[in-house]
């Protein structure tokens, strides 16, 4: 099961769920999680519209910008009625430091209350450093997060420390290089790592088959590409 995946349009960039799903097909991938481009004006409803093409296989992760507020958590408890079960942060985008509690608290509290999974932009500045996971991930410990590119490239050692030392952050690969994928799965466990591609910015079947070589066992493969999601969301 693929953490990470866009669907709709922004400029440069578009994805349906059909051509997700074609691309999944070719990879040999069974599920995949699927949120909007996060960019300027989104809409959840493409993601509804993603799901219908295959619902047992695309599963919906719905976007949020905490600036928005009520609305923003309220947005958070609609998707949830739905059966969202995820959602995608962006604080380099949306512009917010993860950890203003004061800001990003109200979506955390409806989060948590709806049992859902975090993926949050993880790579690009001190919006969303290692530091900021550390801090809301101890703030919510109930919330699983997954840092999504996992600090790389300048704070991969970082976020790799702060993951070991945070029991709810996890480590997620998309178009994370080889060496860093390996050292976080030696470093931390396979347990601590889900596989993400952030397609469609990839070549969605490189991105699959590069588990492969940095799993290191067939076991831990299968924990990173699939089995940890699957276990944080509640699905078998
Ligand atoms: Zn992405």
């Amino acid at each position: 099961m693929d953490a990470h995946n866009h669907i709709g349009f922004r400029h440069g960039a578009s994805q349906t769920g059909e051509e997700l799903l074609q691309r999944m097909d070719a990879a040999g991938v069974d599920r995949a999680c699927a949120f909007p481009f996060v960019e300027g004006v989104f809409d959840n409803d493409d993601v509804d519209r993603a799901r219908a093409a295959a619902p047992d296989r695309i599963v919906p992760f719905l976007a949020v910008n905490p600036w928005q507020r009520e609305e923003a958590v309220a947005e958070v408890h609609r998707r949830a009625d739905k059966g969202y079960r995820g959602v995608k942060m962006h604080p380099t985008i949306h512009g917010y430091h993860l950890s203003d509690l004061g800001l990003v608290g109200p979506v955390l509290e409806a989060i948590r209350e709806r049992e859902l999974v975090v993926i949050c932009h993880g790579a690009s500045d001190l919006y969303n450093a290692p530091p900021e996971f550390a801090r809301i991930c101890r703030a919510y410990p109930e919330v699983p997060f997954l840092m999504a590119h996992s600090g790389t490239f300048w704070s991969h050692d970082q976020a790799v420390e702060v993951a070991a030392e945070t029991p709810n952050l996890y480590l997620e690969t998309a178009r994370v290089p080889i060496f860093e994928v390996a050292s976080s799965i030696r470093s931390l466990g396979p347990e601590k790592v889900v596989w993400g591609t952030d397609s469609p910015f990839v070549d969605y079947t490189f991105e699959f088959e590069k588990m492969e070589r940095a799993a290191g066992s067939e076991d831990a493969r299968q924990l990173v590409c699939g089995g940890n999601l699957a276990r944080l969301l509640g699905m078998d």
